[in-house]
């Protein structure tokens, strides 16, 4: 059972940046405002993600940890997930390839927590916490050797984990995120995203500034507009700012960031009448839709999407993109 456990963690977490996004979603699906992002050694020894989020009960501890237990799939609407949970996988995939602890404090409970590794889940102990959680994932794959060695260097685990944690910061306006680097004992804030209040667009503008730069806010344009049930919006670069590789787009479904080959497919088309071949448009893109239109299980990794109607989604994009260009001169 636990070999089997592992090798389904695999297909969950491939690297400490999905380690790390899969915490960090948590900390997101617990309506946090604030989440703290504490890594060491490329993530390979120290993951703790801190968040001030709705927390666990006590008497729930050990569910968070079983499999399939708090799946959000029960075969009658498959396609009908909500927040970002695939499955209820992640915290035991975690659990099956690193040592990890969760400490938490729901509101009116005392707070506790629960140790996991390999695979073997301790009994749930009192704890000190105020509020919220922090989940703690130390010494990742230890028990598999085998993926130990493809991890790169700590370098490169840390440029994917501060990846991830940017693209969730994106998503997220009105929550503030940190990401610190505790690296041979040190603790240095390497990003920063402080929450944004206000109007969708106003909060969006702000937090993408920080998380892209104000050079691209300053030369984007607001997309906004809706067909078939699906809402695209976000800021879009104007030709002039494009790049040399395909490096600056980001693309959301429900909130969810994804790499989805016809959605920069359509982002390219809209571009091609203004862009050479050589030349990418940067974007960052949004389309939140009912989730009955959208399929995200294609992967356990979540990054690829499947509309229910691609055509649509295309549709949307190349002409909402088209029109802005279009009203800015183009
Ligand atoms: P999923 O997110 O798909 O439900 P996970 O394995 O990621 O599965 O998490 C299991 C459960 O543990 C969640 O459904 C949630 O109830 C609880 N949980 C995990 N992390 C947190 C957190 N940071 N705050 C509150 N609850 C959490
Ligand atoms: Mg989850």
């Amino acid at each position: 059972d636990a070999a089997i456990n592992r090798i389904a963690a695999g297909e969950v977490v491939e690297r400490p940046a999905s380690a790390v996004k899969e915490l960090v979603e948590n900390a997101i699906d617990a309506g946090a405002a604030r989440i703290a992002i504490e890594i060491a050694d490329g993530g390979k020894t120290l993951i703790r993600v801190t968040d001030d989020g709705c927390g666990i009960a006590p008497g729930d501890l050990p569910l968070a940890l079983a499999r399939h237990a708090t799946s959000k799939i029960d075969g009658t609407d498959l396609l009908d997930i909500h927040s970002f949970g695939f499955r209820g996988e992640a915290l035991p995939s975690l659990g099956a390839v690193g040592r990890l602890t969760l400490t938490s404090r729901a509101p009116g409970h005392d707070a506790a927590m629960i140790r996991v590794a390999g695979g073997t889940i301790e009994p749930v102990k009192p704890a000190a916490l105020r509020a919220g959680t922090v989940a703690e994932l130390r010494d990742l794959f230890y028990a598999t050797p085998a993926r130990l060695k493809f991890m790169r260097s700590d370098r490169a685990e840390t440029q994917a984990i501060a990846d991830v944690v940017k693209r969730l910061a994106m998503a997220e306006p009105s929550v503030g995120f940190t990401l610190r680097d505790m690296s041979g004992g040190g603790s240095r804030e390497t990003f920063r995203a402080d929450a944004e209040q206000g109007e969708l667009f106003d909060a969006l503008t702000a937090r993408l500034a920080g998380v892209m730069g104000r050079d691209f806010t300053d030369n984007a344009l607001r997309i906004d507009a809706t067909r078939d049930g699906l809402r695209l919006y976000g800021l879009a670069a104007l030709p002039t700012y494009s790049r040399g590789a395909a490096v600056a787009q980001f693309l959301f479904v429900n909130g969810r960031p994804v790499r989805d080959r016809m959605l920069t497919g359509a982002l390219r088309g809209a571009y091609a009448d203004f862009l050479s071949r050589d030349r990418h448009p940067v974007a960052a893109l949004f389309i939140d839709c009912a989730p009955s239109l959208v399929d995200v299980n294609v992967h356990p990794a979540k990054s690829e999407v499947r509309f229910r109607d691609p055509g649509t989604a295309r549709g949307l994009i190349v002409s909402a993109l088209r029109h802005a260009l279009a009203g800015a001169g183009h």
